[in-house]
């Protein structure tokens, strides 16, 4: 479903990537942890190509992209098909402010997809019944708390009936209390099998949540494997250093 091979990527003279490899199967959620600045969004955002990597290659549904030297910048319509099938949620929510909250839905399938505006907003309908906002239909995002706005964000995303879905820490700007609400949505998403890559700093959501984990460290994927072994009984000593201070 999912496979990036050996993926570098630098910022000037930043080696921020060095060789980061991860397959995912489909259905399968695999969670990325690992400090700050350890290159987690750099990875993410190197999938669906917002970075371009400077060598490696990917392949996510079917959508393949070769990334050394000789190879010619991906075309402008390859990117805009992986985009379709690979939905992406961020931390903050970028939803269209001028926009009622059906509209910021709908906008996706409408534009990218030509999808007929009645269909369009019967899926978005559903969608928003799926996060628990039907009765938000017609606000502006503005009125909305921040669970809110990221539950919309989701159902956008879902709106392009992507393949994979990529989170880079979801609930991470949110309030405590606003946090279980869109990581319910999430999980609905993992039990209804979709693939999923997710960054988060949520540990007891990770271990309940992941098929794997991974501990990414300095630009490498330092360890990867079932959330148990990751989480509860890691061996490497980074990766200990790192989860201790969750606890
Ligand atoms: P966090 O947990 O804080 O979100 P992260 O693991 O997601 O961290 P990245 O955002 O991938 O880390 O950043 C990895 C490194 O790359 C950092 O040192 C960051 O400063 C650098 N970096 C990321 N994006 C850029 C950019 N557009 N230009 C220059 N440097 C960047
Ligand atoms: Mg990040």
């Amino acid at each position: 479903m999912l496979q990036a091979e050996s993926i570098f990527k630098s910022f000037g003279s930043h080696d921020v990537l060095k060789g980061v490899s991860l397959k995912v199967a489909r259905g399968e959620v695999v969670t990325l942890i690992g400090a700050s600045g350890s290159g987690k969004s750099t990875f993410l955002r190197c999938m669906n190509l917002l970075e371009t990597p400077k060598d490696g290659f990917i392949d996510i549904c079917g959508h393949r992209f070769s990334f050394a030297a000789a190879q010619r910048p991906p075309k402008d319509n390859q990117l805009a098909a992986l985009r379709r099938d690979v939905g992406m949620v961020f931390q903050h929510f970028n939803l269209f402010p001028h926009m009622t909250v059906l509209a910021n839905v709908m906008e996706g399938p409408v534009q990218a997809r030509g999808t007929p505006v009645a269909e369009a907003k019967e899926l978005a309908m559903d969608l928003l019944a799926k996060v628990g906002l039907s009765e938000k239909a017609d606000a502006h995002p503005a009125r909305l708390s921040g669970g809110q706005k990221q539950r919309v964000a989701i159902a956008r995303a879902l709106a392009m009936k992507p393949q994979v879905m990529l989170f880079d820490e979801p609930t991470s700007a949110l309030d405590p209390e606003l946090v279980g609400e869109v990581l319910n949505v999430i999980r609905s998403l993992a039990a209804e099998g979709m693939t999923m890559v997710l960054v988060t700093h949520e540990m007891a959501f990770a271990a309940d949540v992941s098929s794997r984990v991974g501990f990414m460290n300095d630009g490498v994927m330092a360890e990867i494997g079932a959330p148990g072994d990751i989480l509860r009984h890691p061996s490497n000593e980074r990766l200990k250093a790192f989860l201790n201070r969750f606890h």
